[in-house]
């Protein structure tokens, strides 16, 4: 789902400036829905006994498109497994409607209906893994526009309009059902009446539309698994066209693309769609086949939100038709993937929907304007977040569809994850974990668990500090420079973590080191709370520019007092990355070491054979650099790897006999 002014911010990006009052109607609007963001504590159900298999839905929307009755009755066949316990003979399904009766096999059984929760006697005791039919004869009565919304026509609304939106908790109000994203029934059939001359969109494939006297019923089918809150009809007078995307898999595999529109729009409605070939290319390019039958648009109007994911048709406020809102559009259609293919399985987990989709819009954006316009939108995205951060962490968000956190601080936890993953190994964990939860749904820890699979490490320290942690670090940093003789510059680099509410944020740092003839960059490893990182070139750095890219959500300031003395900087050994790196012929190696202590440094190859001792003496307290060349050594390209043995001249000698024993190994490539 979207916010309605979202994308709109988002679509001013690339133009240039973001309008002060945009911003501010986004946040009022955010801000003026807090029956929406309430509803948290509503989500939680009683114990899920039993599991969807199929909803077989009827709705009689005719006497509503006529402008007679604001009401409809209807009937919802439910097909369920027993699932948790042994035995079953009594359901609960959430309804918020009047119930007329509930019949299994064609025989009326009992129920009750409280506070929208209607409990059903079924005929007999059903055991575990057992399939049983409910049907549910049912009434909607209610003045309020929950989950379900008319709107006769008018100046704004250009023909009768009816349409659900649900998402998180409002399916209960259209039909009842098992409303909790962590059910996904297999399968679905949805059927509509409406008068003639009207359309009535739905999920997955249309499978007839048969006119009887002055009235016109839609049958619809999903046979992609799907969860309550996806469900959707649209019908309105609609002007329709369809466009066709060639997928990669299987090569030329159509895939539909139907568009519901007021006709008036006709001309918008095809400019608007103009991406949606690109977009699914991209999308495909990064998360695999599209996952649905078909997909599609249904514009409405009015609605509270900008667009929403219904699974295979996005309902979308005719605001975005007319303001050609490209990005909500990749936003919408991205939730195919994430949302709908993988769904969140509590709502505790909706950054795995929204913050998947924000960063989706932004793949897009760099998938046809490149990396630049993708750093740009991050940036304005980032921006938003530390104006609007509410201060409580991305997993059980206490308002769910809150812009900053949800949508914009997940996109900027998955950039980071880009960052300090790569992008190779960061699409296939995405891959990955689409994989193991496709049609189904999945927690943050599984997406944890998932990742750290497919990285072969622990990935909790950077979900912990970035999902189940409110905020970001603050830094404080500070450099000099210092050189000697010949001609080699030491650029001192130092990095302390300010921040009070978690102890240790772990990021690789980018800096951007500036000379009067250009630049370079270094990455480096920030896991300590105070550490600082030695650089060595043979030129003088002029200014340093920490995360240039602003891949990191952080505060940080310059500190001239931070520590800058050589001496007292020096808390314990250190082996510096070479530089430069790769290298032919030369390279410099540098350590630190807090003692007069005997250092020994030595060059291997891939295979771990020893090819060069460079150093094998006492070295005093201080920085020390040495320049290594391979013009003395007969070394081919590769790998190789330096390591620094401090305190202990031999492996063979006892422990402790020259005092603790320093080592430390980093890899370096010569690249001929
Ligand atoms: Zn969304």
């Amino acid at each position: 789902m979207k916010i309605i002014f979202s994308s709109i911010l988002i679509v001013l990006v690339t133009t240039a400036l973001i309008h002060a009052q945009t911003e501010n109607e986004f946040i009022e609007f955010y801000c003026s829905k807090p029956n929406v963001v309430q509803r948290l504590d509503k989500i939680s159900l009683q114990p899920h006994e039993y599991d969807v298999i199929y909803y077989d839905i009827y709705l009689d929307w005719y006497q509503v498109l006529k402008n007679v009755n604001r009401n409809y009755s209807g009937n919802v066949l439910i097909r369920a497994k027993v699932d948790t316990v042994n035995s079953l003979n009594q359901i609960k399904v959430n309804c918020g409607l009047s119930v007329d009766s509930v019949t299994q096999n064609g025989a009326i059984i009992p129920y009750s209906l409280a506070s929208n929760v209607l409990t059903i006697n079924l005929n007999r005791t059903y055991n575990k893994g057992e399939i049983f039919e409910v049907k549910i004869y049912f009434r909607r009565t209610r003045s309020d526009n929950l989950g379900f919304y008319y709107y006769a026509q008018s100046s704004q609304t250009f023909e009768n309009l009816a349409y659900t939106m649900t998402e998180p908790s409002d399916a209960r109000f259209w039909f009842p059902c098992y409303d909790d994203p962590s059910d996904k029934a297999d399968s679905a059939r949805i059927t509509i009446k409406v008068p003639n001359g009207y359309s009535a969109g739905s999920n997955g494939l249309l499978r007839s539309k048969t006119t009887i006297g002055d009235s016109t019923t839609f049958i619809w089918i999903e046979n992609h698994p799907i969860t309550t809150y996806l469900l959707v009809v649209t019908a309105s007078k609609y002007s329709s066209f369809s466009q066709f995307y060639n997928s990669n898999f299987p090569p030329n595999e159509q895939i539909e693309v139907q568009h519901y529109f007021w006709k008036s729009d006709s001309t918008q409605a095809v400019y608007v769609a103009r991406n949606i070939p690109t977009m699914m290319q991209c999308f495909e390019a990064y998360y695999g086949k599209y996952p649905f039958v078909k997909y599609g648009h249904a514009y409405v109007q009015p609605f509270s939100f900008g667009g929403m994911e219904h699974q295979t048709l996005s309902t979308i406020h005719r605001n975005w038709l007319t303001h050609d809102a490209q990005s909500g559009i990749a936003h919408e259609l991205a939730h195919m993937w994430w949302g709908d293919l993988v769904t969140c399985e509590t709502w505790k987990d909706i950054w795995l929907n929204e913050g998947f989709a924000t960063f989706s819009e932004d793949l897009y954006r760099e998938y046809t304007q490149g990396k630049d316009i993708y750093f740009a939108s991050m940036n304005v995205k980032a921006n938003f977040y530390y104006s609007n951060n509410p201060g409580y962490a991305i997993y059980n968000p206490a308002y769910i569809f809150n812009a900053a956190i949800s949508y914009y601080k997940g996109a900027l936890v998955l950039n980071m994850m880009r960052f300090v993953l790569g992008d190779s190994l960061f699409f296939k964990s995405l891959m990955d974990y689409k994989n193991q939860h496709l049609y189904s749904t999945a927690t943050t820890n599984d997406f944890k668990n998932s990742v750290s699979a497919t990285i072969g490490s622990d990935f909790s320290y950077f979900i912990n500090q970035w999902i189940y942690q409110p905020n970001h670090p603050q830094y404080v940093y500070n450099w000099n420079v210092q050189s000697n003789q010949t001609g080699v510059y030491s650029l001192n680099v130092f990095l302390k973590q300010k921040q009070t509410h978690y102890p240790l944020y772990k990021m690789p740092f980018e800096i951007k080191v500036q000379f009067a003839d250009g630049d370079t960059t270094v990455r480096v490893m920030n896991d300590a709370i105070d550490q600082s990182f030695l650089f060595v070139f043979s030129k003088s750095p002029t200014n340093i520019i920490m995360d240039p890219k602003n891949y990191i959500l952080k505060q940080i300031n310059r500190d001239i007092t931070l520590d800058t003395g050589s001496s007292s900087i020096i808390k314990g050994f250190y082996l510096y990355q070479n530089y430069p790196n790769p290298f032919n012929p030369n390279t410099v190696i540098s350590w630190q070491s807090p003692v007069r202590r005997h250092i020994t440094l030595k060059v291997y190859d891939i295979l771990g054979r020893e090819v060069a001792t460079l150093v094998d003496e006492v070295k005093e307290t201080g920085i020390h650099h040495f320049p290594f060349s391979i013009i003395h050594y007969p070394l081919t390209s590769g790998v190789y790897f330096y390591q620094l043995r401090a305190g202990n001249p031999s492996a063979s000698s006892p422990k402790g006999q020259a005092g603790q024993v320093f080592v430390e190994t980093k890899k370096m490539i010569l690249a001929k």
